[in-house]
């Protein structure tokens, strides 16, 4: 069996990632996302990572383009979260659930999601920005997916 020496240290050298960031830096204007600077040093950032999948072999939509400050910022808001996660309670952890399943909605707007309670629709709302009570008098047969949603979130803008 051949066995694949190479480092992810090096394919972030790869000319096809080169050629990713670029992309994704262009689509973000060459500003940072979050504090829209566009005199920091920028890079772009994985919002996943998946075990054989190369740098440019994301989606698009996966990869964000942060100044340092913004990417730390982010990571220690990362590590607070893995780190309190067993903390929250019930209703809130169902919120938070609710979240996490509108942002995979963002990413992948064919998935459906069941809305069990109050607390997951607003945590759908929270990530969608739509109130919770539309969310759920849109719901069929208690889900609802992400073109949904979508079309949910222009029409409450
Ligand atoms: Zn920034």
């Amino acid at each position: 069996m051949l066995v694949n020496k190479t480092s992810y240290s090096e394919l972030l050298d790869h000319p096809k990632w080169h050629k990713k960031k670029l992309d994704i830096l262009e689509k973000s204007g060459f500003k940072c996302i979050s504090c829209s600077s566009n005199e920091k040093t920028l890079d772009v950032y994985h919002s996943y990572y998946v075990s054989n999948l190369k740098p440019w072999e994301y989606p698009n939509n996966s990869l964000y383009c942060l100044c340092g400050e913004c990417y730390n910022k982010s990571q220690y808001i990362i590590t607070l979260i893995k780190r309190q996660l067993r903390h929250i309670e019930l209703a809130y952890n169902e919120r938070l659930f609710g979240y996490l399943y509108g942002l995979e909605t963002l990413t992948y707007p064919m998935v459906t999601i069941g809305v069990m309670s109050y607390e997951v629709a607003q945590g759908i709302g929270d990530c969608w920005k739509i109130p919770p009570e539309v969310i759920i008098e849109n719901l069929r047969d208690g889900h609802i997916d992400g073109y949904t949603l979508r079309s949910l979130s222009k029409n409450t803008e």
